[in-house]
């Protein structure tokens, strides 16, 4: 995946499936297939088989779930498991998203047993590192992206770390308007890839490392050229259709 820029969207809760369907037919018609990038939807689980049958021979758009449960099946009501979502048409899934982190409080350890899980189950995980405000300003941001990477990928091999997705989405830029600047963003890259490296060795450099975090159409294409930026992980700029399809131009 990473001699290609990547554009993933997560539309978070927003657009059921008679909007998801509406949503994918505009798309399409704003957005031509492209062999040089990888266009990547995350719509609400609710939504993902409107989407997929929306999308139908348009298979170079993938699709995501935004969450799975840590375990394959069970008694836990409400919650989604891997194989459901791979049955649904996901083949990514987003773990340990900042929400799921902050507001649902999602620790690392689930993070690395959802990592492992989607894993086996034929999903894509894109594992979400990024540090809040406080931590940055303490000066502790390095230690809590490399402790997320760490204990994220440590139920996983070098092989299937090496097929994973990270995104970095600093807490305090996501959905607020502020983005990190091209040097942290560039700097917090090269922890991030050389950790990967130590970890799971040189066959990690195949695992693209996306930025996240107030990405718009104004700044895509900045963010797009930052040193060991692989692709943009949108929230809520990929709301719109038309305006997700310009920032998959970029
Ligand atoms: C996100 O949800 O992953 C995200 C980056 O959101 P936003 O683009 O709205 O900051």
């Amino acid at each position: 995946m990473i001699n290609r820029p990547l554009f993933f969207a997560n539309w978070k809760m927003n657009h059921g499936p008679s909007e998801a369907r509406a949503y994918l037919a505009a798309f399409l018609n704003f957005f031509a297939p492209h062999d040089d990038r990888t266009v990547a939807m995350f719509p609400p689980a609710l939504s993902l088989t409107t989407v997929r049958d929306t999308r139908a021979n348009r298979t170079d758009i993938l699709l995501g779930v935004q969450n799975i449960h840590s375990q394959e099946k069970g008694a836990f009501t409400g919650e989604n498991s891997a194989p459901m979502a791979h049955d649904a048409g996901a083949r990514l899934v987003l773990v340990g998203h900042s929400e799921r982190r902050h507001v649902f409080g999602e620790t690392n350890v689930e993070a690395a047993s959802k990592t492992a899980l989607a894993s086996r189950f034929g999903l894509t995980p894109v594992l979400c590192v990024g540090e809040t405000l406080a931590q940055r300003e303490m000066g502790d941001a390095e230690r809590v992206v490399i402790e997320q990477l760490t204990v994220g990928i440590n139920q996983i091999g070098p092989a299937a770390v090496a097929a994973i997705v990270i995104a970095y989405e600093p807490v305090w830029a996501i959905g607020t308007g502020h983005t990190a600047t091209p040097d942290d963003a560039s700097a917090m890259h090269r922890v991030i890839r050389t950790t990967l490296r130590e970890l799971a060795g040189n066959g990690s450099d195949r695992a693209p490392i996306l930025y996240g975090g107030s990405v718009n159409r104004a700044n895509a294409k900045t963010l797009l050229e930052v040193e060991g930026v692989d692709g943009l992980l949108v929230g809520g700029a990929s709301l719109d259709p038309e305006g997700w399809a310009e920032i998959c131009r970029t």
